[in-house]
């Protein structure tokens, strides 16, 4: 009887730890504007996995498939390996990293998130995986890698928003397409298959300007795609759009379109050479039915998500307008029950009615969301737009007043929870300390290609692993020693480049040879190597003993403290003067 059992304790003990092994150890969070299949490969990266299928199998469960074919069971099956509620992780990937939120706005079409064709939908969507090779040189400045913009992904765009260039979706060397078919997307990063490295490209950007038309698309396209709340669906666009063709001018007779003076006013607004690009139907001259979706019956035809957007574009102008009316047409509703679907009842959407007990239903789901998401009142208005304008006009007042007072109530619970569980430390935390400490010893002296030393990389490499990451409350003493022993990127760049010499140690090269070699931005790069020149660091490994030696530890600040490197990102401007590198003077040095 006892053995019996101990055995199905055993047997369900063995159930939770398959469980949590399938949790992911980490996944790359997203960088601004980065989409999903970016993170993805990112993730194959930095998990140092030498075959695909390795990623694919970890993140998915299944076998290669495009990165523009992400459908809904696949991101399901991502997000299952994510610790968090599952609805919650699905919901955060997608409108975070996918195209959904703005092909769902754009493709008017009567289907809910219950709808077979909803899970049928690629998340990806666009087919060509597109770069801008300016982004690319300014996110490896800013952020030590290259990645992929969703913004970059958008049907109908062409150009970069913030820089102008024209998007390449081939490499310009050989013309190999970027996106790799029925597999990952590794060029930015790995090069492409002709030995092209896109960081590294000097390229005249004359060669790659875009018209101003199709920056306007581009930045029209990226603000939607950034604001649109989550959940927005495409039914009243057409009558968003209608009602501004009117508006503008676009009329014949009491309340019809004048669809002969919009198409025309969109040719000459656009040019035919550019709508033929973008919309198939106007290439192949059928543009007799082309705003047909703009009439008021119910049986309209539902428009193609480039027309749309570019229409969209032409009549607004101004994604904030645009949005805003969007939103306003939604909350009076007429046309459909009920837009706003909390993540919980994903599949099963229920109509939210205006009485008090709708209300009520409304405040509760979204102080759910609120907790889950650690979102406030304002968060909540910017995410939730429809929902909480519905309780702001139902409730009055008071409905946003109960929201507030039960988002407090619950997160102070929370807060307590928390405190009652601090006392519980990991038997395990001292071992798993001790090979982290193994680990970092193992890292830091190696002689190979050094990788940078952080808290990441030091529980990736280590095989010991009681838990997928070390918290702060199961795991002080693991904690403590990641941080004890995680270099600075300081320190990082000069066991790089001290290793980057050391393989021309005893031969006469060039800096710019070195820094190349290192494939670390060259700016800095080219500083530290100047300072370890000036101090005669002996390029032998172990290099972490050579720093030292010359009182430079892991927690380095580099050979400038307080030099303003050039920065990239908006705040970047470019002054079209090329200077020649000028190493800087070292205070203390000779
Ligand atoms: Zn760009
Ligand atoms: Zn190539």
């Amino acid at each position: 009887m006892q053995s019996a059992c101990s055995a199905n304790q055993s047997a369900s003990a063995a159930t939770v730890i398959l469980e949590r092994s399938q949790i992911l150890p980490f996944f790359p969070a997203s960088l601004p504007d980065e989409s999903l299949a970016s993170r993805v490969s990112r993730f194959h990266i930095e998990r140092g996995n030498t075959k695909t299928l390795e990623t694919y199998r970890e993140l998915f469960g299944s076998s290669p498939f495009a990165m523009s074919n992400l459908f809904m069971p696949r991101i399901e099956a991502l997000a299952k390996r994510m610790p968090g509620d599952l609805n919650v992780n699905v919901e955060k990937l997608i409108h975070e990293g996918t195209l959904l939120p703005i092909t769902r706005l754009f493709t008017t079409s009567t289907a809910t998130w219950a709808s077979a064709d909803y899970v049928r939908r690629s998340v990806g969507e666009s087919g060509a995986t597109r770069i801008c090779l300016e982004c690319i040189k300014e996110d490896v400045a800013q952020f030590d890698t290259a990645y992929l913009h969703r913004s970059h992904q958008i049907p109908t765009v062409t150009a970069c928003w913030r820089h102008g260039w024209r998007l390449l979706d081939n490499c310009p060397e050989c013309g190999c397409p970027i996106e790799s078919p029925k597999d990952l997307t590794l060029a930015p990063w790995q090069g492409c298959c002709c030995g092209y490295q896109f960081e590294l490209a000097e390229v005249e950007s004359s060669a790659y300007v875009a018209s101003s038309i199709e920056k306007d698309i581009a930045r029209f396209a990226n603000l939607v795609l950034a604001h649109v709340p989550k959940r927005m669906l495409a039914e009243n666009l057409p009558r968003v759009l209608r009602e501004r063709a009117l508006e503008r001018g676009f009329r014949w007779g009491a309340e019809k379109v004048d669809r002969l003076s919009l198409q025309a006013a969109m040719e000459s607004y656009y040019s035919p050479e550019l709508l033929a690009r973008l919309d198939r139907a106007y290439a192949k001259g059928k543009t007799e039915n082309w705003f047909h979706f703009l009439g008021l019956t119910k049986g309209a035809i539902e428009g193609p998500l480039n027309r749309n957007l570019l229409l969209a574009n032409y009549l607004f102008q101004d994604a904030e307008t645009f949005l805003e009316r969007l939103a306003d047409i939604e909350a009076q509703g007429p046309y459909v029950v009920a837009h706003e679907v909390p993540p919980d009842n994903a599949y099963a959407p229920t109509p939210v009615n205006r009485t008090a007990d709708g209300v009520s239903l409304l405040v509760d789901r979204l102080a759910k969301i609120a907790i889950d998401q650690n979102l406030d009142i304002s968060d909540l208005w910017r995410d939730h737009y429809g929902a909480m304008k519905r309780i702001a006009i139902a409730g009055s007042k008071a409905g946003i007043e109960a929201l507030k007072k039960v988002i407090e109530r619950r997160s102070s619970k929370l807060a307590k929870k928390l405190v009652r569980s601090s006392a519980k430390v990991h038997p395990r935390d001292a071992d798993w300390a001790e090979e982290i400490k193994k680990t970092a010893v193992r890292l830091l002296n190696d002689s190979d290609r050094p990788m940078r030393v952080s808290m990441g990389s030091l529980v990736r490499n280590t095989e010991f692993k009681p838990a997928a990451w070390p918290d702060a409350i199961c795991f002080p003493l693991t904690r403590a020693a990641c941080i004890e022993f995680q270099e600075s990127q300081w320190h990082f760049y000069a066991r790089r480049v001290l290793w980057a010499m050391a393989r021309h140690h005893g031969k006469v090269v060039a800096r710019s040879l070195i820094t190349e070699d290192a494939g670390l931005e060259h700016h800095r790069a080219s500083d530290v190597y100047h300072y370890l020149v000036s101090l005669a660091v002996i390029p032998v490994a172990p290099f972490k003993k050579q720093l030292e030696a010359k009182g430079i530890h892991l927690d380095w600040s580099g050979p400038c403290p307080g030099k303003e490197y050039r920065k990239a990102g908006r705040g970047y401007q470019k002054t079209g003067a090329i200077t020649a590198y000028v190493p800087p003077e070292f205070a203390g040095q000779t």
